[in-house]
């Protein structure tokens, strides 16, 4: 009797595991939650045996959930394939993405550059032109010390103007907006490992800037410079955030760490900051929540989560999301970042719904920090490191 009641038990644990193999398959995610507390839980797509082999058995990884005060738990960390009828997508690299997308920003600046240049072939510049060009500069968001330093040196250059040809115009022009944006910033991205170590990008930002949409572009533009990635979904606040983070990770064969919903984002950081260094990933992106309801605590959380992520690894970049289409207000929001955290750049979304492009020039002199990235569009590729001069040609025209 003994026997059999034994022979059942081990019937029903074999059917549970079997069950929930086949439910976590094509997922690439790690889960930090309740049930975690014995380990991580850790589900991602298995390479495809050939028909006629029984699946290998895994292979441990030697990533444990120690530092979490958890038992050194050992999880398996198989490499990125896609399921049988998935296809990753092998995203085209950074380089020349401004360029190709420049058709994107032209397309709402243009009366930006076509009013200038209509305005400076005049055969004879009056006061009134002048102002005319003060006001499609300070209409574009450029500020008013750039402009004053844009009208300033074509002022003095307007001899050479009156007899400039169409594109010796257009050249004067672009090299006065390039000066203004700042060409020789350093808009380097602190993606790269350090000291045997990830780099750790800490994405930050008021919700609905673009920030989750912008992780993942992110993680694509790394995959396609032929880096390895790890996600970090600590917007806790919002499963919608994770589970859009975990569908962007999928697509490119990136594995996506995330917790409970309303569970601790720092450990969630924490957890993907230690997957990455297990794994020897890159680059760690981690993507935080926007919403918090008082400055306090938002100060409060975002600097709990760099510091408990600094117990592992140094945060090479911390980048703040804004809205261009918010003009001026995202400027104001940006400041009560920078007061939480030391942010390195600024990536400006949605620069294909603003005529406003100009609003690049006023966040980089206002807040002191580059913008090293532009979204332009709601694709999955439509984000490209920022380049002054591609940056002013594609405005002017
Ligand atoms: P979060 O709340 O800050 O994480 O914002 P989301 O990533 O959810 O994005 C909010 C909305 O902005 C989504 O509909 C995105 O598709 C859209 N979005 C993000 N970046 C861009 C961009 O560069 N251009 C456009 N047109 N839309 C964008």
């Amino acid at each position: 009797m003994e026997f059999v009641l034994i022979a059942i038990a081990i019937l029903v644990v074999a059917l549970l595991t079997g069950i929930s193999l086949l439910v976590g398959r094509g997922r690439r995610t790690t889960r930090l939650d309740d049930d975690a507390a014995a380990g991580t839980t850790l589900t991602r797509p298995r390479p495809v045996p050939p028909a006629d082999t029984a699946p290998a058995p895994p292979t441990p990884s030697g990533a444990t959930a120690s530092g979490l005060g958890l038992p050194p738990e050992t999880v398996e960390i198989p490499p990125a394939e896609p399921e049988p009828g998935l296809v990753f997508d092998t995203p085209l690299p950074s380089a020349g993405r401004l360029v190709r997308l420049r058709s994107r920003l032209a397309r709402s600046q243009s009366s930006l550059g076509r009013g200038l240049l209509t305005v400076l072939a005049r055969e004879k510049l009056t006061e009134d032109d002048w102002e005319e060009v003060e006001e499609t500069l300070l209409a574009a968001d450029i500020g008013i010390a750039a402009t004053t330093q844009i009208v300033d040196r074509l002022r003095t250059q307007s001899m050479v103007l009156a007899t400039a040809s169409g594109t010796e115009l257009r050249e004067l022009l672009v090299d006065q907006l390039t000066a203004v944006l700042g060409p020789d910033l350093d808009r380097t991205l602190g993606t790269d490992r350090r000291e045997g170590r990830p780099g750790v990008v800490l994405v930050v930002g008021v919700n609905g800037a673009g920030k989750t949409t912008t992780v993942g572009k992110i993680a694509r533009v790394l995959v396609g410079d032929g880096k390895s990635v790890i996600l970090g979904a600590a917007d806790t606040f919002r499963a919608a955030a994770a589970d859009q983070l975990e569908t962007w990770g999928e697509r490119v064969g990136v594995l996506t760490v995330r917790g409970r919903e309303g569970g601790d984002p720092a450990a969630v950081a924490f957890e993907a900051v230690r997957t990455g260094i297990e794994a020897e990933a890159d680059t760690v992106v981690i993507d935080t929540a926007g919403r918090l309801h008082t400055k306090s605590g938002l100060m409060d959380e975002l600097g709990k989560v760099k510091r408990v992520v600094e117990k592992q690894s140094p945060v090479t970049e911390v980048l703040l999301v804004l809205d261009a289409t918010t003009g001026q207000n995202g400027v104001v929001q940006a400041r009560v970042f920078t007061e939480a955290v030391d942010v390195t750049g600024v990536v400006l979304t949605k620069l294909d719904g603003t005529a406003k492009g100009g609003i690049v020039v006023s966040v980089q002199r206002e807040l002191g920090i580059p913008v090293k990235l532009i979204g332009l569009g709601e694709g999955p590729d439509d984000l490209a490191p920022f380049e002054a001069r591609a940056f002013a040609e594609a405005i002017v025209g």
